[in-house]
C-alpha cells in the first residue's frame, strides 16, 4: 500500500507568504485524511491539484485557531461540491462542542458529519489503526499515529512453481492456512512472506512529554513541530511548545527513521537552518519541509 504525505501547511500561528497554517494530508489505500485544518486550507488543496472531495477523515490535533480555521470554509465547499460520503471528524475532549458551535452559527453543515472525540486506538481497520495519545499544551491536544499493518503476501514465483491455480485455495495459504494440492501438503510459512507495516506519527503543539515518544515508537516518518530553538527556553515554557532539538530527541529516543520539522514561526522563517542544526545536533535525518512538499514512501 503505497502511502503519500502532501505537506498543506507548514507555518506556526501566523501565517506567511511561504508558510500556510497547519494541514498534513495523507494518503493510504482508500484512505484520504487531513491532519488540521488551518486557514486557507483550501486554496493549499487547489495549489497540490488535490480534490478534498476524497476526503475521507479529519483529525484535529487541538482548537487553537492555527489548526482549525479551515473547517468551516472546508465544510462549506464540500456541501456545495455535493459531498455524499459520512465525513469523519476526529479530535481530542471538546471537539463535539466545537463543531456544535460552528453550526449554531453559521447553519448546519449539508453533508453528513460523525463526530468523535478520541484516546488511545480508535480505528481499527484490515489494514491500518489509527490511534491517538494525549499532549501537553494548555488545552486537550491529541498526537496521532497511522500504523499501516503488517501483510502476509504470497511468493509469486513458487505458487507458479507449485502450479497451484488462482483459487480459493491462495486465500486460504495467505491466511496462514496448509493446504492439499494434487496429493502435495503444501504450507504456507513456506510459500508466503511478510511484508513489514509502517508508521507515521505527528506531534504537533506540545511541550516535551513521554507520551510523545511512545506514540512514535518505530516510525518511518515523525512529523513534529518546531516553534522554537533550544536558546529559546523561557519561550517553551509559556507557550508551551517544543524546541528543535527536542523534536528531534523524540525521533530519537522512539527509533523513529525520518524527522519532518513543521509549525516553523515566522520568526525563523529567514533562518531556518539554524532550526535544522539545532535539531541534527541530535537526530540527523531531519528535514524542514516547504508548503506542498510531497513524500512518498
Ligand atoms: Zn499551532
Ligand atoms: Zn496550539
Amino acid at each position: 500500500m503505497e502511502t503519500k504525505i502532501t505537506f498543506l501547511g507548514t507555518g506556526s500561528a501566523t501565517p506567511t507568504a511561504k508558510r500556510n497554517h497547519t494541514g498534513i494530508y495523507l494518503q493510504s489505500g482508500k484512505e484520504n485524511i487531513l491532519i488540521d485544518c488551518g486557514e486557507g486550507i483550501q486554496r493549499q488543496f487547489r495549489k497540490a491539484k488535490l480534490n478534498p472531495g476524497k476526503l475521507t477523515r479529519i483529525l484535529i490535533t487541538h482548537w487553537h485557531g492555527d489548526h482549525t480555521l479551515g473547517i468551516v470554509g472546508l465544510l462549506e465547499t464540500l456541501a456545495m461540491a455535493e459531498y455524499s460520503k459520512t465525513l469523519k471528524i476526529y479530535g481530542p475532549k471538546g471537539t463535539k462542542e466545537k463543531i456544535k458551535l460552528f453550526e449554531t452559527i453559521y447553519g448546519n453543515f449539508k453533508i453528513n458529519l460523525e463526530v468523535y472525540e478520541v484516546s488511545g486506538k480508535f480505528i481499527d481497520e484490515k489494514e491500518f489503526f489509527i490511534e491517538s495519545s494525549k499532549m501537553v499544551h494548555g488545552i486537550p491536544s491529541n498526537a496521532y499515529s497511522f500504523v499501516i499493518k503488517d501483510k502476509v503476501r504470497l511468493n509469486k514465483a513458487k505458487i507458479k512453481k507449485l502450479k497451484i491455480p488462482n483459487s480459493p485455495l491462495l486465500g486460504k495459504l495467505q491466511n496462514g492456512k496448509d493446504i492439499t494440492y494434487l496429493g502435495k501438503k503444501i504450507k504456507s510459512k513456506d510459500i508466503s512472506y511478510v511484508q513489514k507495516g509502517k508508521k507515521i506519527s505527528v506531534i504537533l503543539d506540545t511541550l516535551m512529554n513521554e507520551n510523545a515518544v511512545k506514540i512514535a515508537k518505530d516510525s518511518e516518518v515523525v512529523i513534529c513541530e518546531a516553534s522554537f530553538l533550544s536558546d529559546e527556553k523561557e519561550k517553551i515554557k509559556e507557550y508551551k511548545h517544543l524546541t528543535a532539538k527536542q523534536a528531534a530527541t523524540i525521533a530519537k529516543k522512539s527509533k523513529s527513521k525520518k524527522l519532518y520539522l513543521v509549525h516553523i514561526s515566522q520568526r525563523h522563517e529567514k533562518n531556518e537552518k539554524e532550526i535544522l542544526a539545532d535539531a541534527k545536533q541530535v537526530f540527523k535525518d531531519t528535514t524542514i519541509p516547504n508548503d506542498l512538499d510531497k513524500i512518498k514512501f
